[in-house]
């Protein structure tokens, strides 16, 4: 047959594919060796160990990987990809994923883990590129719906006096930090169109 009697097949990407085209990361080296499991310390609170996403975004199992609650629950402090034996960027593949499931409107199962994500992009933007802790202290109660119910139960004045206390020890600023000085490299990146 000739190529052209091929012409009308979509080629047919698989997750592992996406995760290679978008992050240049290669899942399928993964030997499942599990040291990035062994090493991770918030695998009490995953539903499937980080090798366990590995193996299933490689199998290109798009529905189970993006709805676990691992990576919400990933702290993103790249220990995994620090162990690897194949340089395999877990933490990386976990943001992606995260960023996958957002972006295909997937039911997010650590809502709370979406609006701090929300909350601190917010914060860059609003503040000029820089963390400015009270904005975004502020911003992570609106958007998470926590803020007001820490008023219905009174937990509101405690983490009051919790403040209070922290910027009297000088843990916490209240003055505005400076903007970064390429403003406008920083607002390039809220132009970028979603990949
Ligand atoms: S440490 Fe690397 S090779 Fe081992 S299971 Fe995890 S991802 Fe796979
Ligand atoms: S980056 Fe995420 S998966 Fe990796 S060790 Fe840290 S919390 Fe665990």
């Amino acid at each position: 047959m000739g190529a052209t009697e091929y012409s009308g097949l979509e080629p047919q990407f698989t997750l592992s594919d996406e995760i290679l085209r978008d992050r240049q990361i290669c899942v399928t080296d993964c030997y499942q060796c599990a040291k990035c499991s062994a090493g991770c310390p918030l695998t009490f609170a995953m539903d499937l160990l980080p090798h366990a996403i590995i193996r299933l975004a490689g199998l290109g199992q798009t529905d189970a990987v993006l709805g676990s609650n691992t990576i919400w629950v990933c702290s993103a402090c790249e220990t995994c990809t620090t162990r690897c034996p194949n340089d395999i960027d877990i933490a990386g593949v976990m943001d992606y994923l995260k960023e996958r499931a957002v972006r295909t409107g997937r039911p997010v199962p650590q809502p709370q883990v979406l609006a701090f994500h929300r909350a601190f992009l917010d914060n860059i933007r609003l503040a000029g590129g820089r963390l400015n802790e009270p904005l975004l202290l502020g911003l992570y109660m609106l958007k998470s719906g926590q803020g007001l119910k820490k008023v219905q139960t009174g937990e509101l004045l405690e983490d009051l006096r919790l403040g209070i206390r922290m910027f009297q020890k000088g843990r916490l600023s209240l003055k505005p930090p400076r903007r970064v000085q390429q403003l406008e490299a920083l607002a390039k990146l809220w132009r970028q169109p979603k990949a």
